[in-house]
């Protein structure tokens, strides 16, 4: 069998059309086919490059680790310096009341501690999440994602789960005394980057401190510098009681985290004892590589010219064929008459060397969120090929 063979014979697929790139490898802001050929990667690996492929940091990092010790014991039971090192870092980049971090190996396994650190704590059942929202493919994290035809096949799931309307104030009267916790991105991400308004977000905050809810914030997507400041809530002038974060936390490595308050995540030590455990979260050399990230993030400033940049990119790609783009620092969605069309660009973009990707839950849309590295020059150079994109089907 030759490797294409192999890939959609041996190894599950997700979609009958996978893009199925041959990659030989990948430095910065590229990745390179087996032929050679090197493509602009404008979504970083869905979000997850801020700093670029490979980036020596980070490499070092975890070349160092390897070094020491990989997996020694599941999380939880012994003390490992990467661990603790990353555990204060997040400490040191968080708000007072994000204390206290609880490691695991993926976003929708940040989700799934989150959501049970809420009904534990608050003893409640009630879950409200928002239509369209995105929050992971595990059963948990499903359940509260806001999409009734990926959720339809694999029924039932969670009891108890609401929706509402994001970005609806009327809709926060939804929440009420019997609300365990509601779980929100802060940027709507597979819905086509929706940015909700500054009230909006305050107001969920007033309500669910005035019911006793949790307000869990999804960052999963929106984390580590993607929206123009660390954590877009930032730009919002709120704090969620449970964060969760992965993706670009890990610089490429598989990690996530739910951090909360010492106080609230205390509970999940007890009644009953091991109520959520996990062997591999927090694996140390991905510590190593998520400790390394944020450093470079922080050394290079990566995070003040984000706003700029993605201000560029929004004006650069005004043409005849866009019907509105959606943009919050580098990360945006651009619209188009029909799915089509969108397909169309897509492959378009592919060929001429440049990765664009579609939302799961916005047909008619693509997204780019590009490494937070790219430079103004590479910008305009994109830019300029999606654009002769644009004009070959205009
Ligand atoms: N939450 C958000 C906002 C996401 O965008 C994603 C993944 O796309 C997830 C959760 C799930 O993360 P993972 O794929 O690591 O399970």
């Amino acid at each position: 069998m030759d490797n294409k063979e192999i890939f959609h014979n041996l190894q599950a697929q997700t979609t009958p059309f996978p893009i199925g790139l041959e990659i030989s490898r990948a430095e910065g802001l590229f990745i390179y086919d087996k032929a050679g050929k090197a493509y602009y990667d404008l979504v970083s690996g869905l979000a997850v490059t801020n700093i670029g492929h490979r980036h020596p940091k980070v490499i070092e990092a975890i070349k160092k680790q390897l070094d020491i010790h990989l997996h020694v014991m599941p999380y939880g039971e012994f003390i490992q310096t990467p661990q603790l090192e990353l555990a204060e870092k997040l400490n040191e980049i968080l708000p007072a009341n994000l204390t206290t971090s609880y490691f695991v190996n993926s976003g929708a396994e940040a989700v799934e501690g989150a959501l049970k650190l809420a009904k534990r704590y608050t003893g409640r059942q009630e879950i409200i999440a928002c239509n369209k929202s995105y929050h992971g493919s595990t059963h948990g994290a499903l359940s509260v994602s806001g999409n009734p035809v990926k959720q339809s096949a694999f029924k039932p799931l969670l009891p108890d789960v609401h929706f509402i309307e994001f970005n609806e104030l009327a809709e926060l009267d939804k929440i009420t005394t019997n609300t365990a916790c509601v779980i929100i991105e802060t940027v709507q991400g597979d819905a086509g980057v929706r940015i909700p308004e500054l009230c909006y977000l305050q107001k969920l905050r007033e309500k669910c401190t005035e019911t006793g809810t949790l307000l869990i914030l999804d960052e999963i997507q929106t984390g580590f510098g993607r929206t123009g400041s660390f954590f877009a809530f930032e730009q919002y002038g709120i704090t969620p009681d449970i964060l969760v974060i992965a993706k670009a936390l890990g610089g490429g490595m598989p990690i996530g985290a739910f951090v909360s308050s010492k106080e609230i995540m205390d509970c999940l030590t007890h009644n009953p004892m091991l109520g959520h455990i996990t062997t591999f979260g927090g694996h140390p050399v991905n510590c190593a590589a998520a400790i390394a990230n944020i450093n470079v993030i922080q050394e290079e400033n990566l995070v003040d010219d984000v706003h700029e940049k993605g201000a560029l990119m929004n004006q650069l790609l005004s043409h005849s064929l866009v019907k509105e783009i959606r943009q919050i620092g580098l990360m945006l969605a651009i619209d188009l008459e029909n799915e089509e069309i969108t397909q169309q660009v897509v492959e378009g973009c592919m060929e001429k060397g440049i990765i664009a990707f579609w939302f799961l839950s916005c047909p008619a849309s693509f997204r780019l969120a590009p490494p937070l590295t790219i430079t103004t020059k590479e910008i305009e150079t994109v830019c300029g090929v999606i654009c002769e994109v644009f004009d070959s089907l205009g």
